[in-house]
């Protein structure tokens, strides 16, 4: 690993040198106690700016103001086309600023420069845009009664924006999973507080500067920043949110699930994965192989749709195993700040200290380690080898469980009906990939595996139309899509008599 020779850009200095603060109401505030956390760059292990800590005070001043600019109809009452426009300029906004937010994301983010500018960037962008485009499209239906005889009606259903709508993401797509909750959020015409996680506040921050710049009113789009435990647990507890839409892991998802008794509000709940892959004796090996080892090493392996288990049919079973070590073992790790190497840092040492015990664990328990398993670099900053263990079996805890890092766990199968058990041997849900040339079996596996966005012969790609989501312990309700849009209305049915 050479020496990181970075320098941040100008704008970039300016913005870390000072307190990242929260949006409430309009306003730029530092915490109401000056309370700050530091925050990290993932490629040195530095601290490189300070974020506000949200008090209880300053939570209860966000929904307020969220819950004001709701109920006296701030937003709502601009014309569905009118939102929409500012949405557009929202999205445009982003793209015309994406060379700066991609150093960010970098930055805090550890996302190497071209994959956020030319990646994540763009389709954040885009995701407002096409939010853009259904705000005038957000409509009803007439129904007929059959309960009543000998009398007329006019019956019809209404959508309208469920309220106050907490947003809380990860720090794996900070921008692109706030996008994903802010722009369907908005273009329902709800209020929101969006909650990024606290490794990741520099984009959140920037998308609240742009929201304003593009004309989302006052107390619209909150942002704040601070511990889950505190801040989300706030938020999440709080009777005056009548949504929350979380994006992290399952075991917080469940914490999320008990404290939304209070008021019952609704929920979408976006949570962890353990992907399975399926290569099929005539795949095309040319494809599947790069294709699974980018599925799994992509991000570093941060991504909840990663492709973590890999099920190969008995007869490839050893070519694909020596093709994919190969990739691993060739791949180079280095700072998301130098362009060029194949995989960044872990996002913390904490996250680091994690995926090292499962891997000690695939150890243990007897899989076999066919590439990396060891940390890598000069001490500064959290980089993992990636990581490849072969004939491993569905005890073994790196099967069995999430690891969010670049390890990889290969199995072979020798029917198409045991590729499928094993596939659905998951408490997860959220993403599968089949990699063959026979698209009947094709259609026929992703049929029967259960799980909620899966892709034929590639992996991992996203579109803000495509709804995503999962099956199982991996959450409720879907992201993207019209059907992300519906989840942040209520629907409504009038009866009249005429
Ligand atoms: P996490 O669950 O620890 O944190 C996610 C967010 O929730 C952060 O903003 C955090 O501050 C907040 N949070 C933590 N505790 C909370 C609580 N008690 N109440 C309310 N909010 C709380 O997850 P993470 O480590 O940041 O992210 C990795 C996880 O996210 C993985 O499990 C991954 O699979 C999942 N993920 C899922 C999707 C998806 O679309 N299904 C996408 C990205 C990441």
């Amino acid at each position: 690993m050479s020496s990181d020779t970075y320098t941040p850009t100008r704008q970039a200095s300016e913005r870390l040198s000072g307190t990242q603060k929260l949006y409430i109401g309009g306003q730029w505030q530092v915490a109401s106690d000056n309370n700050v956390s530091d925050v990290y760059n993932p490629s040195s292990g530095q601290v490189i700016s300070h974020a506000a800590v949200a008090t209880t005070d300053d939570c209860e001043r966000a929904v307020a103001a969220a819950r004001r600019s709701f109920d006296q109809g701030v937003w709502t009452r601009l014309t569905p086309a009118a939102r929409g426009r500012i949405l557009w300029k929202l999205g445009d906004l982003l793209e015309e600023n994406a060379d700066e937010i991609a150093e960010l994301e970098m930055l805090d983010g550890g996302k190497a420069f071209d994959g956020a500018r030319h990646g994540e960037i763009p389709f954040a962008a885009e995701c407002f845009r096409y939010y853009a485009g259904w705000c005038t499209k957000i409509e009803g239906s007439t129904k007929q009664l059959s309960t009543v005889a000998d009398a007329e009606f006019h019956i019809y259903t209404k959508r309208e924006p469920i309220g106050v709508a907490a947003l809380i993401v990860p720090w794996n797509g900070p921008l692109v999973q706030a996008a994903w909750k802010v722009a369907p959020a908005l273009a329902a015409g709800c209020s929101c507080i969006l909650k990024p996680a606290s490794e990741t506040p520099l984009t959140a921050v920037r998308l609240a500067e742009l929201a304003a710049e593009a004309g989302v009113p006052d107390g619209v789009f909150n942002v704040l920043l601070g511990g889950g435990a505190s801040v989300g647990q706030y938020l999440a507890e709080h009777p005056q949110v009548d949504k929350l839409s979380f994006t992290g892991s399952t075991e917080v998802g469940k914490t999320i699930v008990a404290a939304a008794c209070s008021n019952l509000k609704k929920l979408s709940l976006e949570l962890g994965g353990k992907s399975p892959m399926v290569i099929f004796e005539d795949a095309d090996l040319e494809q599947a192989i790069p294709g699974v080892a980018q599925a799994i090493f992509s991000n570093a392996g941060q991504v909840c749709v990663a492709g973590s288990r890999l099920y190969v049919q008995e007869s490839i079973y050893e070519e694909v195993v020596t093709g994919i070590a190969d990739i691993a073992k060739g791949m180079t790790v280095g700072p998301a700040t130098t362009p060029g190497y194949d995989m960044g840092p872990l996002i913390s040492a904490r996250h680091l200290n994690s995926v090292e015990q499962l891997i000690e664990r695939g150890r243990e328990q007897g899989a076999k380690l066919i590439a990396g398993g060891s940390r890598t670099g000069n001490g500064s900053g959290y980089y993992l080898q990636p990581t490849v263990f072969a004939d491993v079996n569905g005890t073994m805890d790196i099967v069995r469980e999430e690891i969010f890092g670049p390890v990889l766990a290969i199995q072979s199968f020798r029917t198409e009906q045991e590729a499928v058990q094993l596939a659905n041997a998951s408490e997860y849900g959220l993403a599968a990939s089949v990699w063959t040339r026979d698209m009947g079996r094709a259609h026929r596996t992703v049929g029967q595996i259960r799980a909620g966005i899966q892709w034929i012969n590639c992996h991992g790609i996203p579109d803000m139309a495509v709804p995503f989501g999962g099956y199982k312990q991996s959450g409720w309700g879907r992201e993207n899509g019209y059907e992300s849009l519906l989840q942040y209305t209520e629907l409504k049915s009038v009866i009249a008599s005429l």
